[in-house]
């Protein structure tokens, strides 16, 4: 029973923690990372001892907190498509079979957020944790409900009453506790916490937790083992509290230890929304931790976080890989929104929008160039969100 996970690193203080323990951040308050012993797994496995695994996120097992015996709690999710968008391309000026669109609607829950909490439950079982909570303005409740009611384990959502409702009803339906209480998603953060506390029930808040970014970090594993191990120039993702961007990267400077990708890492770049944009800001300013945003809004509600926990990290990762970030309004990301089903057929959710519009500017900026390979991340299928389907029927007589 090999479990190539060794322990758990504060990402600002570098204190570690043992593994085992039930912890959510370090005692500076700041989010924990999950290191491994990258020699042991080198010794042991190569890109080719895949090709045979399970088709799901946990083929990568010896690069998640997991042993041998660990049973994963699973719908099947993960290894979701990476399509090529040759059309898109050439609408935009990239060369032909340089653009790939990761496809993360093909999950279950319909979102990415299935991939964070498959390990977190699955790791929430092992460590006999009864019931967890946490604050959700969008995909995230209906995703930890899921695999919590799959798991046994017991699940608190706290929504704004904002929220939409398929975000409410999925987090319901799939057997979650799921409370509504009014104002914003800070203030629902605050009532998780305060439950979290009073309760001893485990808050998995994002960035609050370590097993969520793990999860996460199989997206940036599958882009390499779907190129055939090998990354991309650029990889656009859309950002709200940025688990996504932080994973990717964590899992191509893993993927750059093991030998198993050589050359550049990607440039990463965060989207935002013009709306709520406070890592564009801080990147633009030259700061290494964001400020609040107030007043935030936009029609991609995931993005739509005003001081991500995880923002020393984002603007770390886009430092580290020369990436950038970039702002789009709510009218671009309609417009991409309908541009990718209409060029590619995909119904895309509008934070993958948002990362479409962020990618046109920068190759209208030449900060991408025609020949860069780019990958795009589509965080969720768009059926989600039928309150943004604007109509426009033509009449039969
Ligand atoms: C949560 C969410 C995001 C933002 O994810 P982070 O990794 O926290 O930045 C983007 N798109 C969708 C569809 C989401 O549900
Ligand atoms: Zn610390």
């Amino acid at each position: 029973m090999m479990m190539y996970a060794s322990h758990l690193e504060c990402s600002v203080c570098s204190t570690t923690y043992d593994l085992d323990q039930v912890i959510g951040t370090c005692r500076c308050g700041e989010p924990l990372l999950t290191r491994y012993r990258l020699d042991a797994v080198r010794r042991d496995l190569s890109p080719a001892d895949f090709v045979h695994r399970p088709n799901t996120m946990f083929r990568y097992r010896e690069l998640l907190p997991l042993s041998e015996r660990s049973s994963p709690v699973s719908l099947g999710e993960g290894m979701t498509p990476l399509l090529k968008a040759d059309r898109l391309a050439q609408a935009l000026g990239m060369q032909a079979g340089k653009l790939w669109i990761k496809d993360e609607g093909l999950n279950p829950t319909g979102s990415f957020k299935a991939r964070g909490a498959a390990l977190g439950i699955t790791r929430l079982r092992e460590l006999q944790v009864k019931k967890a909570i946490l604050p959700t303005a969008g995909n995230a409740g209906g995703a930890w409900a899921a695999y919590g009611s799959r798991g046994g384990v017991g699940i608190v959502v706290i929504v704004p009453q904002r929220a939409p409702d398929v975000n409410k009803g999925e987090a319901e339906l799939a057997g979650a506790e799921t409370y509504v209480v009014d104002g914003l998603i800070s203030d629902a953060g605050k009532i998780a916490d305060k439950l979290a506390q009073e309760n001893g029930w485990f808050n998995v808040s994002t960035l609050k937790e370590p097993f969520r970014l793990e999860g996460k970090k199989t997206m940036g594993l599958e882009i390499a083992e779907q190129l055939n191990w090998r990354l991309p120039d650029v990889v656009v993702y859309p950002a709200g509290g940025g688990v996504g961007l932080i994973a990717m990267w964590k899992a191509f400077q893993e993927l750059r230890e093991l030998g198993w990708v050589t050359g550049d890492l990607p440039r990463m770049v965060a989207v935002q929304a013009t709306g709520c944009a406070p890592i564009v800001r801080a990147w633009q300013e030259g700061r290494s931790e964001s400020q609040h945003w107030d007043n935030a809004e936009t029609i991609a509600s995931g993005l739509c976080v005003p001081k991500p926990k995880g923002d020393k990290l984002m603007l770390q990762a886009l430092r580290e890989s020369r990436g950038t970030a970039v702002a789009v309004s709510d009218d671009e990301i309609r417009a991409a929104h309908r541009t990718a089903g209409r060029l590619e057929g995909m119904i895309i959710c509008p934070e993958g929008a948002a990362a479409v519009a962020g990618l046109e500017k920068l190759v209208q900026s030449a900060w991408i160039k025609p020949d860069d390979e780019v990958v795009v991340l589509n965080t969720g299928t768009g059926l989600k969100y039928p309150h943004l389907f604007n109509l426009d029927l033509k009449q039969l007589r």
